[in-house]
């Protein structure tokens, strides 16, 4: 499995995973925002956010959690609507 599957595994759940995460569970990893930025040129909807500790880690660094959003049909629908009456 390549680490960029890996990364997608982890994020699968939809929950919000620090970074810190991912590099403890990848390690060692070289690049893990190169694998990230590669998923989301594939298509998969990865979501960002700084994590501030909110981990429940310290970070000495800017880190960020990253989670796949997945966003129920309905809401995309809602959005389709919205955007058709904004054209007409
Ligand atoms: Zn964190």
């Amino acid at each position: 499995m390549s680490q960029k599957e890996k990364i997608k595994n982890i994020l699968a759940d939809g929950a919000k995973h620090c970074s810190s995460e991912i590099i403890e569970k990848l390690y060692p990893i070289i690049d893990y925002r190169a694998r990230i930025a590669g998923l989301k040129k594939e298509g998969v909807k990865i979501k960002s956010e700084p994590c501030g500790g909110r981990c429940g880690r310290e970070h000495t660094a800017n880190m960020f959690r990253y989670w796949i959003e997945t966003q129920p049909v309905q809401a995309g629908l809602f959005e389709l609507r919205k955007l058709h009456a904004y054209e007409i």
